[in-house]
């Protein structure tokens, strides 16, 4: 019988059949469910869950530290990555003499981004898109092979997390000792722990803004103009912003950047399958979980133990704060410390070790059923997606590889969109930028087909040995001139001839074509 039930016994009291039940009795039948048999009332034991409250308060984690394999593998990335980051601002990369020698610059007065030997123009902000798409499907193939390796190695919350706890352990102690001293009283020593702790999380989250901005401007200038205060006022903010949000994220909300507010663990579950790699609790070796001194006495009345002997080591080394044994959690980022926790008890007590491992539910389940195991990494979405990658990888390298160092764009006069002139001819305005993506000044020679017999001036230019308008670029620049192209030819009513505009290098011979129409009476 469920417990929302109303008894018989309840209710022959309620009739006065039996001998009547205590009150107390009954108002706690009444909680249970079923109906009220002092108002009368039905009570649905499931509303006592819409009656909880939505916000629960934050259970603190104490992590523990731990050693082996994935805590290692999670060193070696969180060093790397942070040097990267901190680092990569002062590596050079020598473009010539009319171009910043910057390795990697957002450069936004002069609209360019700088990636080595890549420069990207705002014209090309379909390069971007091409990132994005190759960013999303890198994600969603790293997912399909190995779960949420991203969330677990390499995602910033993950790196500037663990680096904050590190610091942390240090200064507090490991998790037993922190413990108690979070229940002690605030002693001098307690205050004193407690501000080195803040102050050096605040040192490294100031320098991780200070190195944010060193993206966007020289980054030995701008390190010596933010010293002596001669920097803009913008890079100020930004230091500030980005201090405050790492020292909050990473040393404040932590695990509840991944459990509440990133979407990916969200989109993850929709995206996995049952042959995704993931950190799995190997229930059909572990269950039913006993104690070394519990699983000897269940052995000698020849009952079955597992091999987990229930001592939570993998809990309390979770960063999130998760059982996994209690199966897959969307708290849980793939990070496999508790592998490495669970593994040094297994190691310890003489069993083998990965009770806990990156494995998968199909392998687990054949292995309840006494079948073979193997892990499937092509399947049709790892094809697919490798797919997608190598896809919009090559065509990405092939146009820049094939890219021109010329350009130009070509706008028609909106009013007036034509001039009848005194002569009969009529005559059209255009504004042209032609960009010059060497670093050397080039000149131009422009062409335009599509009317017979057509005066074509540049204003600005001069003219070529045959006439045709000549126009100088500096190097790494776009110029903006205004055309105008005259005809004497003939026209329909409305007419409207096609244009095509062809500057030329003089140099390199290379060229570049844009088309509009010349528009009649
Ligand atoms: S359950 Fe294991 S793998 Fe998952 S977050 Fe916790 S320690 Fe990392
Ligand atoms: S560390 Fe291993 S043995 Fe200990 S509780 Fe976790 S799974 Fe069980």
């Amino acid at each position: 019988m469920c417990p929302g039930d109303v008894s018989a016994p309840t209710v022959a009291a309620a009739t006065g059949a039996q001998p009547a039940r205590p009150l107390a009795d009954l108002v706690e039948d009444a909680k249970r469910g079923g109906t009220n048999q002092i108002t009368g009332e039905t009570h649905d034991p499931k509303d006592e869950f819409y009656d909880e409250p939505l916000y629960s308060a934050r259970t603190k984690i104490y992590p523990q530290y731990v050693t082996g394999t994935f805590r290692r593998v999670k060193w070696a990335v969180l060093v790397v990555t942070l040097a990267i980051y901190y680092f990569l601002p002062f590596a050079r990369w020598d473009r010539g003499p009319n171009a910043p020698n910057q390795a990697v610059l957002i450069d936004f007065p002069a609209r360019r981004f700088y990636f080595f030997f890549i420069e990207i123009w705002p014209q090309e902000v379909y390069y971007l898109t091409g990132l994005l798409i190759l960013a999303a499907m890198t994600l969603f193939l790293m997912n399909a092979v190995a779960g949420r390796i991203w969330c677990g190695y390499l995602c910033p919350q993950t790196v500037w997390t663990d680096l904050f706890i590190s610091v942390e352990r240090w200064i507090e102690g490991d998790r037993r000792e922190h413990l108690l001293r979070d229940q002690q009283p605030w002693t001098f020593e307690r205050v004193a722990r407690a501000t080195l702790k803040h102050f050096t999380w605040l040192m490294i989250a100031w320098w991780t803004g200070g190195a944010w901005v060193l993206y966007f401007a020289d980054a030995p200038t701008l390190v010596k103009d933010l010293a002596t205060f001669q920097a803009p006022f913008l890079s100020y903010v930004f230091i500030g912003i980005l201090t405050f949000t790492t020292y909050t994220l990473a040393g404040w909300m932590r695990e509840q950047v991944c459990v509440y507010m990133c979407p990916w663990p969200r989109i993850q579950a929709a995206l996995t399958d049952e042959y995704a790699l993931n950190v799995c609790y190997r229930y059909d070796r572990g269950e039913p979980r006993a104690s070394l001194k519990k699983a000897a006495v269940l052995h000698e009345h020849g009952q079955p133990a597992g091999d987990c002997i229930d001592c939570l080591q993998c809990v309390h080394v979770c960063p999130t704060g998760v059982d996994i044994r209690g199966g897959p959690n969307l708290g849980c980022i793939q990070c496999g410390l508790c592998i490495d926790a669970c593994d040094a008890v297994m190691t310890k007590i003489g069993r083998t070790t990965r009770l806990i491992a990156y494995d998968t539910e199909v392998n687990i389940r054949n292995r309840q059923q006494g079948k073979s195991t193997s892990y499937q990494i092509v399947r049709t979405r790892t094809v697919l997606y490798a797919a997608i990658i190598a896809v919009v990888g090559a065509v990405m390298a092939y146009t820049l590889a094939t890219r021109r160092a010329e350009a130009v764009n070509v706008i028609h006069d909106r009013n007036p969109q034509f001039v009848r002139l005194s002569d009969g001819g009529v005559r059209n305005g255009f504004s042209l930028h032609i960009l010059n993506k060497t670093l050397e000044t080039q000149k131009f020679v422009l062409k335009v087909a599509g009317l017979v017999n057509a005066d074509v001036e540049a204003i600005g230019g001069e003219n070529g040995p045959g006439g045709e308008p000549v126009i100088e670029v500096g190097p790494d620049q776009t110029r903006e001139v205004r055309v105008l192209v005259t005809t004497h030819q003939r026209l329909e009513p409305g007419a409207s001839i096609p244009l095509t505009f062809t500057v030329i290098s003089k140099k390199a011979g290379t060229s570049a074509s844009a088309v509009d129409h010349f528009l009649g009476p």
